[in-house]
């Protein structure tokens, strides 16, 4: 049982002018038994937020607890915390068992016969039972990560750590392995903290998720309420893939208006901007429909300003078999994506009606 908080938390790099501000007073609370994704782009500081909660980075400033209990001064060792690296960090020239029985040796003042009950019991729900006795250059990528996780799980740590711990597997090895992790995770209830850049990862594997962007934390929310009601346009643009269109608009009465684009606003919608000069709408490219335009006019002009459609041309479609991607430009330039129906036909270079429902 360990709740795991993240109070103020930052971490600065070096001093004076060519320091970096890694980590700055981030707040993060971990409830007991969560499975909390610390996601955002490459650069952003979660590999060093991880290690400070590790005890493997000391902290500038802030307070890290378990339990309520300050760690900010144990080191590593003491840490009822273990950490699953993207490297897997297995000695070569021990076996499978010899590998997960280390930590424990190191951590623990469990007799023998306890060290071998908790070996073979985490190789059983690991499915590695037949690996024991051979080395890490024995096994596959996927066989090399289940045993790197069977070394933390043996520990029965208060929490885990996991550093990109999927991405050197290959792709459907991948999808395989995060939903093993995460069954794995919830019948074992053992609060996590999972580091990844890649969103589809965190949308699917969270209980929760908190996006960061240049050591700033930008929202802690469900993976839909991150999706749906996005604190911010960082946010908005980092979840969801393809990503988030945004469109940069004038405002003119209850309507946001460019060239070729006249969008009227629901009366919430146009309270929620009054008096702001220009807005950017933000549409999910799930939300743009796409009609071939039958009326043969391609100048741009037809586009029926009462409702939500405007005119566009196609730049080029990607077809990614249960959809496809279709890139567009907007006549007077912006461009916008919208994924479509797999089976649709829709040629590169068509003239086409975008419609973008009313409160997108
Ligand atoms: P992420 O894991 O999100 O890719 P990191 O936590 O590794 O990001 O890095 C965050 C920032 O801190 C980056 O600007 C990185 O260059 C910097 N950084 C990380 N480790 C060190 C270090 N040991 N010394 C100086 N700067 C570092």
């Amino acid at each position: 049982m360990a709740r795991l908080e993240l109070d103020s938390v930052t971490k600065r790099f070096g001093e004076g002018d060519g320091s970096v501000l890694a980590v700055d007073d981030v707040d993060i609370d971990v409830a007991d038994g969560e499975f909390l994704v610390l996601v955002g782009p490459s650069g952003c500081g979660k590999s060093t937020t991880l290690r400070m909660v590790a005890g493997l980075e000391s902290i500038t400033d802030g307070e890290i607890r378990l339990d309520g209990e300050r760690m900010n001064e144990q080191g590593p060792a003491e840490r009822d915390i273990a950490m699953v690296f993207q490297s897997y960090a297995l000695y070569p020239h021990m076996t499978v068992r010899q590998n997960m029985r280390f930590g424990l040796e190191e951590s623990t003042d469990l007799d023998e016969a306890e060290m071998d009950r908790r070996v073979d019991e985490t190789a059983a729900l690991l499915d590695i039972t037949e690996l024991l006795d051979r080395k890490p250059g024995a096994l596959s990528g996927g066989q090399r990560q289940r045993v790197a996780l069977g070394r933390a799980i043996v520990r029965e740590p208060k929490a885990f750590l996991m550093d990109e711990p999927l991405s050197n597997l290959d792709a459907k090895l991948r999808s395989q392995m995060r939903t093993e992790l995460q069954q794995l995770q919830a019948d074992l209830d053992t609060t996590t903290v999972y580091v990844t850049h890649d969103q589809t990862e965190a949308m699917t594997m969270g209980d929760r998720i908190a996006i960061l962007d240049a050591g700033e934390l930008q929202q802690v929310a469900t993976p839909l309420e991150a999706y749906h009601r996005p604190a911010n346009r960082f946010v908005a643009g980092f979840i969801g893939e393809p990503s988030m269109n945004f469109i940069e608009c004038d405002i003119d009465g209850d309507a946001l208006v460019r060239e070729s684009f006249h969008y009227p606003l629901s009366a919430e919608a146009a309270d929620a901007v009054a008096g702001a000069a220009n807005v950017t709408l933000g549409i999910r490219p799930e939300d743009v429909s796409v009609s071939v335009d039958s009326r043969g006019n391609s100048d741009g002009d037809d586009a029926d300003t009462d409702s939500h459609s405007f005119a566009a041309t196609v730049d080029v479609v990607e077809p990614m078999g249960d959809e496809n991607v279709v890139h567009l430009s907007l006549a007077d330039g912006p461009k916008l994506v919208a994924t479509v129906d797999g089976l649709r036909r829709i040629e590169d270079g068509a003239d086409v009606v975008v419609v973008i429902p009313e409160n997108a």
